[in-house]
């Protein structure tokens, strides 16, 4: 089909927030599946497997799936409206992302594939990038070209990312980067990394931390997979053995990382917040219909109460997006999503009984899936812990707790 086609008519004259809205939301009626339909693919994220190889051809497909939906998306003028024209975008006002991105929130799509593309690395790019490094990654970013992941957590450095160890030794041109990520979401299928590498040995904690935009396909860097308890492989150890990153890939200042990486820690705790793999409401009420819980009055409250969190969190959105700075506000959201998702599995896991434990089900399957991935989304991302001292630090303004 092509962009003309599909795009919205008019859509760069809406002024007003009420017709551009009306505009996009015929746009999706249209060309996006329901929530809870057969063609619904807002968790198609969730990938799980037996076997490596398996799991790798199923990632493959949901990555088509996700880049197929964002070429939409853009063919449509939807993708990026806020960024300039120059990168792709439409130049337009910032509340028309928002708009988009809550109208896409009530339809069975997703495109948290790709997340760490879409909704982390731009912002990081606006604020610490070149002009060239804009125009290198985000045309193609937007159009769902170009994958990427976060090389930051090491063995030794997780929720204390100032003790991160891997080391990038300055060589003709660039960087010769040597060290040992773990739990890199996506890296066998990302084409770039954002790595946060100690440029400075002298320099301890956060002062001697450079981000840079690394390329995966090199000699050194070599991507093991790692099985997690829900089957999937997705994530990895990551081994750097003089992988190069040339001048042009420093992200930010040298020695500046510290900065790179709170503006992309911000976004990726307000993006995992937004997330759809937890958010499963819709599909929850017809599971219930399904197995004629719903007169059931102690099935009926439990599942009242999965329909009015993600009501809370929908508000919280739309007020993070459109009113004044909620503080602290996407570890908040990050917190209550998180949360949502373990609740929300538990309860399909209780309606569904033992057929949940034969994932030979078609019906339990999916909520089997969604129940061994949502301890993660406690961890990943910051963990519950680390977002509660935020909010409290940051959010509520108490006393911080004593730095080392
Ligand atoms: C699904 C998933 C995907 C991930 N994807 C990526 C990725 O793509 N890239 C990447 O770099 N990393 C990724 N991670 C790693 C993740 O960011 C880290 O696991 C997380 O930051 C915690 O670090 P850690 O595992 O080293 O635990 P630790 O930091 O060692 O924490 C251990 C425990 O101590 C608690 N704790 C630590 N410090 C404090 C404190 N100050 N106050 C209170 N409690 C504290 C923690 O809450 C936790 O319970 C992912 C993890 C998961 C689960």
């Amino acid at each position: 089909m092509s962009a003309s086609a599909i795009r919205p008519s008019g859509i760069d004259g809406l002024a007003t927030p009420s017709a551009f809205r009306t505009a996009v939301r015929e746009w999706f009626d249209e060309h996006a599946p329901a929530k809870g339909s057969p063609q619904d693919f807002s968790a198609i994220h969730v990938v799980t497997s037996t076997t490596k190889a398996e799991y790798r051809a199923r990632e493959r497909a949901a990555l088509d799936v996700t880049r197929q939906w964002q070429q939409k998306l853009y063919d449509a003028g939807l993708a990026g409206r806020s960024w300039p024209k120059e990168y792709g975008g439409a130049g337009a006002p910032v509340w028309q992302d928002d708009v988009v991105a809550e109208e896409q929130s009530r339809y069975g799509v997703s495109t948290k594939m790709m997340a760490v593309a879409l909704e982390m690395v731009p912002p990081v790019l606006f604020v610490h990038g070149t002009h060239e490094q804009r125009l290198d990654h985000l045309p193609r970013v937007i159009c769902g070209e170009e994958t990427w992941c976060q090389l930051l957590s090491e063995p030794g450095a997780g929720s204390d990312l100032a003790s991160v160890s891997t080391l990038a030794t300055p060589v003709d041109g660039g960087w010769s980067v040597t060290g040992q990520k773990v739990w890199t979401s996506g890296a066998g299928s990302s084409d770039h990394a954002l790595l946060i590498a100690r440029t400075d040995r002298s320099v301890p904690g956060r002062g001697g931390l450079s981000c840079f935009a690394m390329p995966m396909a090199q000699p050194g860097v070599d991507v093991r997979p790692l099985r997690q308890m829900s089957g999937a492989y997705h994530f990895n150890e990551v081994f750097l053995d003089e992988a190069f990153v040339s001048k042009s890939r420093l992200i930010g200042e040298l020695g500046g990382g510290w900065a790179v990486l709170r503006t992309m820690l911000r976004h990726e705790r307000a993006a995992i917040g937004g997330g759809t793999s937890g958010r499963g409401a819709v599909q929850l009420v017809a599971l219930a219909r399904q197995l004629e819980g719903n007169n059931d009055p102690l099935v009926r409250q439990t599942v009242a109460g999965v329909v009015a969190r993600e009501r809370l969190l929908d508000l919280l959105q739309a007020r993070m997006a459109s009113g004044p700075p909620v503080p602290a506000g996407g570890s908040v959201a990050k917190l209550l999503y998180s949360e949502h998702a373990r609740l929300t599995a538990n309860a399909a896991l209780e309606l569904l009984g033992v057929s949940a434990i034969g994932s030979a089900d078609a019906t339990a399957e999916p909520w089997n899936e969604r129940f061994l991935f949502a301890p993660g989304l406690r961890i990943g991302g910051g963990t519950d812990e680390i977002q509660r001292n935020t909010i409290a630090e940051w959010g509520l303004g108490l006393p911080r707790e004593p730095r080392s």
